[in-house]
């Protein structure tokens, strides 16, 4: 693993490079929800801190193997049952696919602090993505207004994993541009001053066009 994590923090570094952006203005999260609890701590013990999983199950479970360490924050991405919402919403740090009012709703009545919650945009247009439309996003936003427990920090997407490399950029600024826009709107419950994009295969133009969070989980465990 560890000549993974070289090369992806050489290819972060390079399009922060090129991008001219200072490298901290990148987080690295990695994504654990295809390892077992014992290489999801290596992760951690070599210097990684924001860990993401997409199971209620696996979330709780890596909690409990690792509540020794305190300084990780949990990310949640994907989908999240409205059941599940009670059990899961208070034990994370960030949650990564808020895109029906629905589940604003619920994480409303079942928070305990504010959330930082971005929202899922499906910038393609695909069919199986989640995701809120680019063209109902400033709508749903203006919805969130009254829903004191949620922060908006910011977008998340995924690009079609077919995409090339103009596609993706096209994708990746179409969100760049939507979550300036609603920053310039200055809403106290919607800062949504960050971008969640990029993934193994497309972190480097994600982070050209301005991600502030990449989520990598493949990369990281590949032989
Ligand atoms: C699995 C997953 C990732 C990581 O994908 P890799 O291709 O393994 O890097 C990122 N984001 C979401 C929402 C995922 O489900």
């Amino acid at each position: 693993m560890q000549q993974n994590v070289e090369s992806i923090q050489q290819d972060v570094e390079k399009a922060c490079q090129i991008s001219q952006r200072p490298i901290d203005s990148v987080t690295i999260i990695c994504v654990t929800k295809s390892v077992d609890n014992e290489t999801t701590k290596q992760v951690v013990d070599l210097g990684f801190s924001h860990l993401a999983e997409n199971r209620m199950e696996k979330l709780l479970e890596k909690q409990a193997y690792l509540a020794n360490y305190k300084t990780i924050k949990w990310h949640f991405i994907g989908n999240l049952q409205r059941r599940k919402v009670k059990t899961v919403i208070n034990q994370i740090d960030y949650f990564h696919a808020l895109d029906k009012i629905s589940l604003a709703e619920e994480i409303q009545k079942r928070a305990l602090s504010k959330i930082k919650c971005f929202v899922q945009v499906n910038v393609s247009g695909e069919m199986t993505k989640q995701g809120i439309s680019p063209d109902d996003l400033l709508h749903f936003i203006k919805d969130l207004k009254d829903f004191d427990r949620i922060e908006v920090v910011g977008l998340m997407t995924m690009a079609p994993i077919d995409s090339n490399l103009d596609e993706l950029s096209h994708y990746f600024n179409q969100l760049k541009k939507l979550q300036q826009e609603i920053a310039s709107k200055n809403l106290d419950y919607a800062p949504c001053t960050e971008l969640s994009m990029g993934m193994s295969q497309d972190f480097m133009p994600a982070i050209e066009s301005g991600a502030t969070f990449v989520r990598i989980g493949s990369r990281f465990f590949e032989s």
